[in-house]
């Protein structure tokens, strides 16, 4: 790499989040897309990039705070697209909606659909994640928006009697392992691979053990499954819990539920859709007192009317109608939210949790489920620069993905 051409940011003045804590008196500086170091303010920040071959660009973040870009894992689309029936634009579309978010990484989630539309929307995914990769060896190109770390299926191998907003024509059995063939791998080698189960369907164990010998990082949800159907499970390879509280079994004190086993499995790290519609803010402190913080995941479940209000929406066959912000399908259900990470982050810091761990909730736990963490997730030395920059309003002021800015009110 030519390093003459290599921008650099020095990020000054800006309250940082980092997994020590928060550092109020320190400056960030970012050599292409990566954080290369985190300097104490005492010391002259300027000695670092005193090299007059970059471009150098000073960001003054007075009175905001700087915190690891969010990462999303659970999300099927935003701004009117679906993305199981979206091509690359409607990604896209979706990518630049996140980044003005605070949303860097997010992974594109399919609900159960047609082999054909899977098929398409692989390719879509295959499409955007090879223009992020061009963009990013581009270093002066604007960025792309919130990254695609690669595709979630939310089923179609789930539990029918658990299907929540889940079209279940489309749910299938599993009898053996050409019946996973229609999950089309990523071309990207750094492509994560991640599907909701329920461990509990005819062959279920076989099937988890099936998908990760392919690559798959195994979630349980929608499911009913008894505790040693999911002790079975986990000791396949599952280790995350799909939406905790929804579309799962609950905790009763002679039944403790899949609800009562997540809470309980030490292994097992757990997502909610803190938007207070689909968990109760008591569920939600509960969630967190059993799981720790180092378990808990934020997600947002966002469905396509996400960003677009209140009104009427067609899509996953239905009309889903969004009241006051909360979606309702032709069954009088919840299908999904209209929020973003950053709307979960201000639930949990109205509930008093440290800013520091909301940051490992919404960024640090979902890379580290991912295997994404020596990535992103955290702002540490080394790691690629995505960070958000949110005023005290809590408002996104500045969003950087990969060291370049994506988002800048
Ligand atoms: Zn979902």
């Amino acid at each position: 790499m030519n390093d003459k051409k290599t921008p650099t940011l020095l990020i000054k003045n800006a309250r940082i989040v980092t997994p020590d804590g928060t550092l109020e008196n320190v400056a960030l500086v970012i050599k292409g897309s990566r954080i290369v170091s985190v300097v104490d303010k005492s010391h002259d920040a300027g000695t670092k990039i005193d090299d007059p071959s970059t471009s150098m660009r000073e960001i003054d973040l007075r009175g905001a705070t700087l915190l690891p870009g969010f990462v999303d894992l659970h999300i099927h689309g935003a701004v009117g697209v679906d993305v199981v029936s979206a091509d690359a634009e409607g990604l896209s579309k979706v990518a630049k909606y996140l980044a003005g978010q605070g949303t860097t990484t997010w992974l594109p989630t399919f609900v159960p659909a047609r082999d054909e539309e899977y098929e398409s929307a692989i390719r879509a995914i295959d499409e955007v994640m090879t223009r992020q990769a061009e963009d990013a060896n581009n270093s002066h190109q604007a960025a792309f928006g919130a990254r695609v770390a690669g595709v979630h299926y939310e089923g179609p191998f789930v539990n029918r009697e658990m299907r929540g907003a889940l079209r279940s024509v489309y749910f299938k059995d599993y009898t053996d392992a050409r019946d996973v063939d229609f999950m089309r791998k990523l071309r990207s080698s750094n492509a994560v691979h991640f599907t909701t189960i329920a461990p509990e369907i005819p062959n279920g164990i076989e099937l988890t053990k099936e998908l990760i010998r392919r690559g798959f990082i195994i979630s349980i949800g929608h499911t009913r499954a008894d505790v040693a159907t999911l002790d079975e499970a986990c000791a396949a390879g599952a280790r995350h819990v799909t939406h905790l509280y929804n579309a799962m079994t609950g905790l009763h004190h002679r039944a403790p539920g899949v609800v009562g086993w997540a809470l309980t499995k030490p292994e097992m790290t757990c997502e909610v859709i803190a938007d207070l519609l689909h968990v109760d803010e008591f569920a939600l402190q509960i969630a967190l007192k059993c799981k720790g913080v180092e378990r808990m995941v934020l997600v947002s479940d966002a469905v396509a009317p996400t960003g677009l209000g209140d009104g009427e929406y067609e899509f996953w066959d239905e009309t889903i109608k969004v009241i006051n912000g909360k979606t309702e399908n032709e069954r009088g259900g919840l299908a999904g939210s209209v929020i973003t990470i950053l709307d979960a982050v201000r639930v949990m810091l109205k509930l008093d949790v440290p800013l520091v761990d909301v940051a490992r909730m919404a960024a640090t736990n979902p890379a580290r489920v991912l295997g994404i963490d020596a990535e992103t997730g955290s702002i540490e030395t080394g790691k690629r620069a995505d960070l958000v920059a949110v005023d005290d309003a809590g408002n996104v002021r500045m969003t950087l993905v990969g060291g370049r800015v994506a988002f800048e009110v």
